[in-house]
């Protein structure tokens, strides 16, 4: 990977960080005001904002909702969450978000912090399941991957926060591949999902071997 795309892909990791990061600060605010709303949701609020581990399931529990009248907290649903936080950002839009996006710094890594996470000598490996950025295209090459979204993504690598609450704080993030990734998801911590990732591997593995018995065939 070349340092100007790890520039880019650092970009866009800080956007990432910072709307999940907004995110999870608005929907901790719902649940903390009495009246339910995001009035006090100011970027004073937000310097100072820690995250409390029973938060973060409600955040989850808000994201796997699969109806906006489903239960958020005792008292209010998930579209009315939704709701406050839409309101919340038709407002700030106009604002402007610079003094947010200022205090959002200490919760990601660094530009340097990020680019060591590619090696410049060696390939592009997944920590969970072991395979190579090298072995995935000779996979894609053989027709041996189905996954269409990997045009429009267009790398087979990408940035997983190992403890998900932890969001994209330096020390948090690995590389890994598209489908550990996705697997993976918000749900299960890096510990959790090393068996999954194991099992994977041995399936791609199986594919390698499959399309290497193949082209000795030919
Ligand atoms: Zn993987």
């Amino acid at each position: 990977m070349t340092a100007a795309e790890v520039t880019k892909r650092y970009k866009e990791v800080v956007k990432r960080s910072f709307d999940r990061h907004l995110d999870l600060f608005l929907t901790a605010h719902f649940l903390r005001s009495p009246t339910q709303d995001l009035a006090n949701a100011t970027p004073q609020a937000y310097a100072m904002f820690q995250l409390e581990p029973l938060e973060w399931d409600y955040y989850l529990r808000s994201h796997q909702a699969k109806r906006l009248s489903a239960a958020f907290s005792a008292t209010s649903t998930v579209g009315a969450l939704d709701q406050a936080i839409q309101d919340w950002w038709g407002k700030h839009k106009v604002q402007g978000l610079q003094a947010f996006q200022q205090a959002h710094k200490q919760h990601c890594i660094s530009e340097d912090d990020f680019r060591a996470l590619f090696p410049l000598e060696t390939e592009l490996c997944c920590v969970y399941c072991g395979i190579t950025a090298g072995q995935f295209q000779r996979l894609i090459r053989a027709g041996q991957v189905q996954t269409k979204r990997l045009r429009t993504r267009g790398s087979t690598f990408e940035i997983d926060c190992r403890e998900p609450r932890l969001g994209y704080a330096a020390g948090n993030l690995a590389l890994c591949c598209y489908w550990c990734n996705n697997a993976k998801s918000d749900e299960f911590k890096a510990e959790e999902f090393q068996p999954v990732a194991e099992a994977l591997g041995r399936v791609w593995r199986q594919r390698l071997r499959n399309v290497d018995n193949s082209s000795l065939a030919e």
